[in-house]
């Protein structure tokens, strides 16, 4: 492990108050950063997705498309219609929230309230950045009233841009953060403490469901599990 990436990982565990790395499954630390032998679709569990029913050329439209649509009614609560940001163009991984809550809803940027801050360092410590090779978005464009969850007709309304913005974008991984992307995005109902650290398709696309920054925030003896999640994405990436 490079001194760099010593450091990130150092942060994350005092981050997290993480004393140990047992784990009830064993943690290739010894492989840190190097291409790991592991069978890639024998664990990818696959779920058959529709393609986006949107036609969409860019981006660009997609905001365009949100900034005038009236169907959801959480926009007239929201300050800003929060699409995503990073690397477009085939970045290594695109990180999928659940929606904006109060801070990204006053800047107009996703995760970058204290949940963006904690994502920004978990990816760090694997290598990974909105500037370089990641791109972040949220099922839902716009704040829910007080943070409360999104519904099913909410998420079936916005479904269809995040899809489009996968289709267009086409991640090399997609990183799954909590339940609801991934109950949007598959056909698994599990919760997210079955359903984290086992990879999914999504769009063809090998993608890991994790807990929710947000999640390890409240539950900081979580980030041992979230840990192992990163790795796991690590040993797929390098
Ligand atoms: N939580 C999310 O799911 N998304 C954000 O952008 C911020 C917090």
């Amino acid at each position: 492990m490079s001194d760099k990436k010593h450091t990130a990982f150092l942060n994350f565990l005092s981050e997290s108050g993480v004393s140990d790395l047992q784990t009830e499954v064993p943690i290739p630390l010894n492989t840190w950063g190097k291409a790991k032998p592991t069978p890639v679709l024998s664990h990818i569990s696959v779920a058959k997705e529709p393609v986006s029913s949107l036609t969409f050329e860019s981006l660009d439209d997609i905001k365009q498309a949100l900034e005038t649509f009236d169907k959801c009614g959480l926009k007239k609560y929201a300050k800003h219609t929060i699409v995503g940001e990073g690397i477009t163009d085939q970045p290594l991984v695109m990180c999928i929230g659940e929606a904006p809550e109060a801070d990204e809803d006053r800047l107009g940027r996703p995760f970058v309230g204290e949940a963006g801050q904690l994502l920004d360092k978990m990816l760090a410590a694997i290598g990974l950045s909105r500037e370089t090779n990641t791109y972040v978005t949220n099922v839902i464009p716009w704040r829910p009233p007080g943070n409360r969850p999104p519904t099913e007709e909410e998420i079936a309304l916005c479904k269809p841009f995040l899809m489009r913005q996968i289709e267009l974008i086409k991640p090399k991984f997609i990183l799954l953060l909590g339940g609801a992307p991934a109950h949007a995005l598959t056909e698994r109902t599990d919760g997210i403490t079955r359903l984290r650290g086992g990879w999914l398709s999504v769009c063809d696309i090998p993608s890991l469901p994790t807990f929710h920054p947000s999640y390890l925030l409240r539950t900081p003896v979580k980030k041992k599990e979230a840990w192992a999640d990163l790795l796991s994405l690590q040993n797929r990436i390098h």
